[in-house]
């Protein structure tokens, strides 16, 4: 049973970090955060590549953008932020087109110029196939037309999640906007930026406080029995895994990233590639000195590239993005009945509550734990209530 300790955080991921700092630096409370990895910040961690010094997001890129502003002024206490702009190019049968789709791409695809409202009309003709979409193929029909979607859509899609787009939910694909003006920029959001020092210096400062204890190469479900029960829980592994996969296992995608060091100042030109063909077999690639245009010691003759690739989870594998089957949902409920039951735990984040999270969504999401649970646990003593809020 861990001794002077207020709070257990299992996860050191931006759910668990803001979750640990907001009740060490706010609430006064003594917090013990464990990682099962040998480094802090889940993935979003970051690292430099050390032959070019290149500073590398070891598990996939990660672009911070949000339109929420106490998100977006907590996040700022951490890390400035570059005035970075994402925007991603689609390369399919040997040509480049811009993504998301947006006038520059449609105008690129039908191989002439379109105004605004031509460019509507011509999309909308295309679209009035699908009367009541259910299903990611048919959103996606319904927004952007049978020809853009079987282009820059279908086989990316196919590669992304070997499943067939009629099975999967319409939701992935509602995360792409389509624009009938040339704004080619990836995200809608009002703030958006890269953290100029790096992730891993932002995640750092917010695990730094004197009332906050991080244990790296620690699994928390090795020392449960000592501290359910007797020091409150924030669980952000994975809710299957916590429960000992009782009601069968979640379904996960993860991906494979291959990294290679390129004799070249320039690999690219552009931050993230996407193959959209088929028989091409990773979905994009990354090359990270792009993202950080302004920093001058990166060396002008070599670059990092990353080749992604996705499959599968298996219960090895990082899991990286939730499948949500039928099947899934249906576990998903019992899991949370189980967490329901489970007293002195509060399940977060994107692995505890088995949800699609951005960044700046899991820090909100672990703001309001710590207002509407942690705060009122700790200054009145209200029993900590799993879920209710989302379902
Ligand atoms: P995580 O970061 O997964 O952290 C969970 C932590 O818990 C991990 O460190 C894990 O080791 C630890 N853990 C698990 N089980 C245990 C246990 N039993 N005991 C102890 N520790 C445990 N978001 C964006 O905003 N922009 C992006 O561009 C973006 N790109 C992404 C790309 C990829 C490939 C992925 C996978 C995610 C991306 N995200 C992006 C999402 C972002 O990574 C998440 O929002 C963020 O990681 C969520 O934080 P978290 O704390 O919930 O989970
Ligand atoms: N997508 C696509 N072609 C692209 C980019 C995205 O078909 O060039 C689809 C794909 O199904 C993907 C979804 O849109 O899963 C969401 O894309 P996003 O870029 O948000 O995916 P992430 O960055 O989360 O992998």
């Amino acid at each position: 049973r861990p001794v002077n300790i207020d709070l257990v955080v299992a996860g050191s991921g931006f759910f668990g970090l803001t979750v640990a700092e907001r009740c060490a630096a706010d609430l006064g409370l003594r917090v013990l955060v464990l990682d099962r990895r040998g480094h802090i910040g889940g993935n979003a961690y970051s690292e430099d590549e050390p032959e070019t010094g290149i500073e590398v997001h070891r598990y996939g890129a990660h672009l911070f953008h949000t339109s929420n502003k106490r998100v977006w002024e907590y996040a700022n206490r951490f890390t400035s932020f570059t005035g970075y702009r994402h925007r991603v190019y689609s390369t399919f049968k040997g040509r480049v087109y811009s993504m998301p789709i947006n006038l520059g791409t449609i105008c690129e695809y039908f191989g002439r110029s379109f105004t605004p409202d031509e460019a509507r009309a011509l999309i909308a003709g295309q679209a009035a196939e699908v009367a009541a979409p259910s299903n990611l193929e048919e959103k996606a029909v319904s927004l952007i037309g049978r020809p853009l979607y079987e282009a820059f859509i279908r086989g990316y899609t196919a590669k992304q999640w070997q499943t067939d787009p009629r099975d999967l939910p319409a939701e992935i694909i509602t995360r792409l906007p389509v624009r009938y003006t040339f704004d080619n920029r990836y995200f809608n959001d009002v703030y958006e930026g890269l953290p100029v020092d790096g992730y891993t210096a932002w995640l750092e400062r917010m695990a730094d406080h004197p009332r906050i204890e991080v244990r790296l190469d620690t699994d928390f479900l090795d020392m449960r029995d000592d501290v359910v029960g007797n020091v409150p829980v924030v669980y952000t592994g994975a809710l299957d895994r916590y429960f000992g996969y009782a009601e069968g296992d979640l379904g996960w995608r993860t991906l494979d990233f291959e990294m290679e060091v390129k004799p070249t100042g320039d690999f690219q030109g552009t931050p993230v590639m996407n193959y959209a063909d088929e028989d091409v077999p990773y979905t994009r690639i990354h090359e990270f000195r792009h993202f950080h245009p302004e920093r001058d010691r990166y060396l002008a003759d070599k670059t990092v590239i990353m080749r992604e690739y996705s499959r599968f989870a298996a219960r090895g594998d990082e899991p990286y993005y939730p499948i949500n089957t039928a099947a899934d949902r249906a576990r998903l409920l019992a899991y949370r009945e189980l967490a329901r039951a489970e007293g002195g735990v509060l399940f977060g984040g994107r692995l505890g509550t088995y949800k699609y999270l951005d960044m700046h969504m899991a820090i909100a999401s672990a703001l309001s734990m710590v207002d509407n649970q942690l705060r009122p646990h700790f200054a009145e003593g209200a029993r900590l209530i799993n879920g209710g809020e989302d379902e």
